[in-house]
């Protein structure tokens, strides 16, 4: 038997509605504060990513669906959607729109990852983008933005994980600054992270030994690091969230896997998730678009996982199908008569289903109960018999002609 390949899903009915949710709420929450909807290809050429996630990043390294077109060119599978936008952005000129220009996608992405809980080589993300813009509200905004979509739709136990990054000539030299101050206690590091200093000395402070944790204490921090711009760039998010009654904490150690990122960065983690505990995040890339070779433009974003966000949220109210007509078939031959019907109920709004599966009439009002019609209208042999309409409330049965039917019906709904 064929089966889903290794860490893809299908999305049944049941779960496509709770999606659908998810991507209502989206649109409301976003398109409320301007932002326009965007879609990109579900491959680009390789190159966008090399450069737009960063070589040195897990993403890049190891986690790609990377092929030959057939043609010699190196083509992906969008493993994010920052690099697809910012493309989009240059390609189209959008620079020439008013700015800043506030996008937001929802779309397949894909990464070779160890498949688990919560962690997919396809799965969904919901994303938004402002370029052109690096104001300090506009960080604000993205985060507040998200921190609504996320209450809205129920998720359990987030947190709100901050920092800066300053720019990456700050990030370089407090690299350095940090490795040498772990270089002077490296008696008290753990082995690992004594092999580990000159590599990735940052890692230091996810360490849970003790003499590496107390190490960490006094340890610099690049958010004291940060040059002036930044700090007040930083200082003047965190004034416009705690105004806005966003509670967040100050991570130093919030690295975020994209090499791009400047500035303020963010995470979305919730506690109901277990070991793949974060939601979404994002952060500033005053950097990215230049590095495309476009025109130097400040930009900030946040992607969220869908998979995520339904895993965190326990229930979604997701709205029952409703079924306000089934059309029934007393004999097969007033299938035409039937038929017509159930286009003409459609055509009024209403929710209508025909009788597909030639049952008998006692199993087609069964069926019709299952699945909760409303009513249900019998049409007896031939084209101008009267039809029966079964109201499925009450069990009230009656006569009456074809064309009375919809309006019987719209009429009983506008008064319900
Ligand atoms: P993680 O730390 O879990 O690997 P990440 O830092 O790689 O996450 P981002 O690149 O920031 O994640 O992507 C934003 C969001 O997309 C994540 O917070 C998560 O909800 C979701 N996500 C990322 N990778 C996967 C995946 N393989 N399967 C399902 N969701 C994912
Ligand atoms: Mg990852």
């Amino acid at each position: 038997m064929i089966q889903t390949p290794k860490g893809t899903y299908d999305v049944l009915p049941a779960d496509a509605a709770r999606r659908e949710v998810v991507e209502a709420h989206a649109r409301k929450v976003l398109g409320a504060a301007g932002y326009e909807r965007i879609e990109t290809p579900a491959f680009e050429v390789t190159d966008l990513f090399l450069r737009g996630v960063g070589e040195a990043t897990d993403i890049v390294q190891k986690e790609m669906y990377t092929f030959d077109d057939g043609a010699g060119r190196s083509l992906t599978l969008r493993p994010e959607g920052t690099a697809p936008v910012c493309r989009a952005y240059i390609q189209h000129g959008m620079h020439k729109r008013p700015q800043p220009v506030k996008l937001w996608y929802l779309g397949s992405f894909f990464r070779a990852e160890a498949p688990q809980r919560g962690r997919y080589r396809q799965f969904s993300q919901v994303g938004a983008e402002v370029v052109g813009s690096s104001a300090p509200a506009t960080d604000a905004e993205l985060i507040v933005l998200l921190g609504q979509l996320l209450d809205v739709l129920g998720a359990r136990e987030t947190r709100l994980a901050l920092s800066s990054l300053g720019t990456p000539e700050t990030r370089a030299e407090y690299r350095d600054e940090l490795a040498a101050y772990l270089h002077v206690h490296a008696d008290r590091l753990s082995p690992e992270v004594r092999s580990r200093i000159d590599l990735n000395p940052l890692r230091a402070f996810d360490a849970t030994d003790p003499g590496t944790r107390e190490t960490m204490r006094d340890a610099p921090k690049l958010l004291e690091r940060l040059a002036a711009e930044d700090a007040e760039h930083f200082a003047e998010v965190r004034a416009l969230l705690d105004d806005a009654g966003v509670r967040y904490h100050l991570d130093p150690t919030l690295v975020r896997g994209l090499d791009y990122y400047t500035r303020t960065v963010f995470e979305f983690s919730s506690a109901a998730l277990g070991a793949q505990s974060g939601v979404g995040g994002g952060g500033r890339y005053d950097r990215l678009i230049e590095q495309l070779d476009g025109p130097a433009t400040p930009a900030c974003g946040w992607a969220a996982g869908v998979e995520r966000i339904l895993l965190s949220a326990a229930e979604l109210p997701v709205a029952p199908r409703l079924v306000d007509l089934f059309v029934a078939l007393a004999k097969p031959a007033g299938v035409r008569t039937a038929f017509a019907l159930t286009g003409q109920a459609r055509r009024a709004g209403l929710q209508a289903q025909l009788e597909l599966a030639g049952r008998s009439l006692r199993g087609q009002l069964k069926h019709a109960d299952r699945i909760g019609a409303r009513y249900v209208a019998i049409v007896a042999d031939g084209s101008v018999a009267p039809v029966s309409l079964k109201d499925m409330e009450s069990g009230e049965q009656r006569e009456t002609d074809a064309e009375n039917v919809i309006p019987t019906i719209l009429r009983a709904s506008r008064l319900a």
